[in-house]
């Protein structure tokens, strides 16, 4: 193994080579272009007995490992939602590796648990979310409704599930719509409700959750005995950023005892511009809300904020103090570990301090904005070709669109097909990465521009691409 000597030299080389890397990010195809097992096969099947040296490693990194990653942080990943980085992200993010904290109560690390309080405030501030409401950082938006899925029920059962298992507790009901993202139901399943109380509820026409279908289904349950629990509404779905009207949705829970939990995973960053609070018109009549700064924030994988209302009922759900964690600071201080289901947590908190405090609340506005305005000016060159459709109003960062030229307009299955295969096209040029989803059952390209550094011009480019590509399927 390297000794102090020598890891900083190699940290000053590896320091070089990850500012060579972003600086030329554009050279490397955005989509890895491996085939299945390529990678894999390529490794040792056993571990070295004796150790290598870092040259030897770092050889391999970059012959064997680079050609199978898929270059998230390129400007012309369009694909999913982004997972944004950035330069002070990177920073902190060194730091708290060579740190290697393991911040699971606040005695582990008092600054970690005590920065991590403060950004909650930050982030709570910084989107409008109401003053009195608590946050804590999870590893992801899945985790977070999870911990928002386990409150209610426990909150809902007197806390006796957690005590005693299900009991009398069967059909308990979630709702969300359509749309929602597929966590939800895996959390449901997790939370062991059982994935057929899930409710998926219907949308409109513009894919957001129909509060009337909401209630008729909420009513019916009940006639039937079940147990209506907790509603999921989403600011921002995956597939073409459609807002639930939370202020509907959050009188219907008032009015039949239903915990709401908003997932705003990709878009509750946009609420830090004040033009587009109006997503979350209503917000104080939820119980929690999770988003990500790991997606439009600027700030590395993984960070989700985590807000409740009733703080006291998130602990009460975790809480669990074996003789070897307790310490003299309890009750003065966060112990975040009582705040969802894992005990060890790393230093999350400094990334986010780095990124908040080097774009300014001004700089992160700034892109924002000019994300939207790139997705916003796409759409109207997709309006201005009569051989490709929109598939959905552009609302925030993601396009929604497809090649739908005049001699198939009414065939959807052979649309579908040639959408499929423009997709792969594409994909396939390492010019740009797209992904995709089904709208009303048609195939829809989603092109998202929100990643860290893109510019009008790596919109232009892609688009160019789409539609010289297209016309000559
Ligand atoms: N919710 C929405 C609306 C999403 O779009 C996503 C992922 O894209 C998630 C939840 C899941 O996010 P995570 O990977 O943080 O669990």
């Amino acid at each position: 193994m390297i000794d102090i000597r020598d890891f900083r030299r190699y940290a000053h080389e590896f320091a070089d080579w990850m500012a060579d890397y972003l600086e030329h990010i554009e050279q490397y195809p955005v989509k890895s272009q491996v085939q299945p097992h390529e990678i894999f096969d390529k490794l040792p099947d056993h571990p070295p007995e004796g150790g290598e040296t870092m040259d030897v490693i770092m050889k391999d990194f970059q012959d064997i490992i680079l050609p199978g990653v898929t270059h998230w942080q390129s400007p012309s990943f369009f694909a999913y939602f982004p997972a944004n980085s950035s330069y002070p992200s990177v920073l902190a993010e060194m730091l708290t590796a060579t740190l290697g904290a393991q911040c699971m109560v606040w005695e582990t690390s008092p600054a970690a648990a005590e920065l991590e309080e403060k950004m909650m405030n930050w982030l709570k501030e910084m989107t409008g979310l109401p003053a009195a409401w608590d946050g804590v950082i999870q590893d992801t938006a899945s985790t977070a409704t999870l911990c928002a899925i386990l409150t209610a029920r426990e909150r809902f059962s007197d806390f006796k599930i957690n005590e005693e298992g299900f009991g009398d507790f069967i059909g308990l009901r979630v709702y969300c719509s359509t749309e929602t993202h597929s966590s939800i139901e895996k959390d449901v399943k997790i939370a062991g409700l059982g994935r057929r109380n899930l409710v998926k509820v219907r949308v409109d026409d513009l894919y957001r959750l129909d509060p009337a279908a909401l209630e008729e289904a909420i009513m019916k349950d009940r006639a039937a005995g079940l147990k209506p629990l907790c509603v999921i509404a989403t600011i921002g779905t995956t597939g073409s950023t459609a807002i639930d009207p939370i202020r509907d949705i959050g009188r219907l829970c008032h009015k039949h005892h239903l915990w709401l939990h908003i997932d705003a995973a990709l878009a509750g960053t946009a609420l830090i511009l004040p033009e587009y609070r109006w997503m979350s018109d209503g917000i104080e009549l939820a119980d929690s809300f999770v988003f990500n700064p790991h997606k439009w924030m600027f700030t590395n994988f993984d960070s989700s904020a985590y807000f409740v209302k009733d703080r006291e009922s998130l602990i009460r759900t975790f809480e669990i103090l074996p003789e070897y964690l307790k310490s003299r600071s309890r009750g003065l201080v966060n112990d975040y570990r009582d705040w969802g289901v894992a005990l060890g947590r790393r230093f999350r908190a400094l990334k986010l301090w780095f990124v908040i405090r080097n774009f300014g609340v001004n700089g992160i506005q700034d892109k924002i904005r000019c994300h939207l305005s790139l997705a916003k000016n796409l759409e109207s060159k997709i309006l201005n070709e009569k051989d490709f459709e929109l598939m959905v109003p552009v609302l925030l960062n993601t396009v929604c669109f497809r090649f739908k030229p005049a001699d198939c307009h009414d065939d959807d299955d052979r649309l579908n097909a040639l959408n499929e295969e423009l997709l792969n096209r594409l994909n396939r040029t390492g010019q740009m990465y797209l992904s995709h989803t089904k709208l009303k059952g048609k195939y829809t390209i989603r092109m998202v521009t929100s990643q860290t550094s893109v510019e009008q011009r790596h919109v232009n480019q892609a688009w160019e691409l789409i539609k010289t590509t297209a016309r000559s399927l």
